[in-house]
């Protein structure tokens, strides 16, 4: 038997909603946490991956240290965004992260860049998250997942490619 249902097989396909997960690590074996992060956000409650994009690599913005791996997530999830956010963060402590100051390296970061078409604007949660149509490590893993995909507020997430083309990122697994 499977750990759990999929979202076709209950209730529960009505009431998830599709969010999308940026996924960063430039600390550690960076692909490799990357790929488990996949893995763990499978096990969250009432969540599922549904698509996974390519890892791409790139270089710090704002930023010291080395190259990024970064990749999106499709997932479907019965969470509210703020009981995602907390989920996210304990995968992340799980990981070792630690905040010593703004965009330190980090052994992984998990952001909620999209959560359905919802804006959220609270102290701890900003969605679409402020930065995903000027990053190309978000936005073109996105795109590449989700083509179509409008930014509640902003427009077709298409229409920033252009504005991100300067910024160096390059796929390195399928
Ligand atoms: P970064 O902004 O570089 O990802 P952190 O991962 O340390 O930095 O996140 C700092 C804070 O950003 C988190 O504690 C969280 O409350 C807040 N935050 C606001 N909006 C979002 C979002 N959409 N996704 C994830 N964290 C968010
Ligand atoms: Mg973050």
């Amino acid at each position: 038997m499977p750990s759990k249902d999929t979202p076709a097989d209950g209730a529960a396909a009505a009431l998830a909603v599709r969010a999308y997960i940026g996924i960063g690590a430039n600390l550690g074996d960076a692909k490799t946490t990357v790929e488990a992060a996949f893995g763990a956000l499978e096990t969250l409650p009432g969540t599922w991956v549904v698509e996974r994009s390519s890892l791409f690599r790139t270089a710090p913005m704002d930023a010291g240290g080395d190259d990024y791996v970064n990749a999106v997530a499709a997932i479907d999830t019965t969470l509210s965004a703020a009981a995602l956010l907390d989920a996210l963060q304990a995968i992340e402590n799980r990981h070792g992260r630690v905040r010593p100051y703004p965009n330190a390296p980090r052994t992984l970061d998990l952001d909620i860049l999209l959560y359905g078409q919802q804006t959220v604007q609270t102290p701890l949660l900003t969605i679409p998250h402020p930065r995903l149509s000027q990053r190309a490590f978000a936005l073109i893993p996105l795109l590449q997942i989700a083509p179509m995909i409008t930014i509640p507020g902003e427009g077709p997430a298409h229409g920033f490619a252009p504005a991100v083309a300067l910024q160096v990122i390059q796929r390195i697994a399928a």
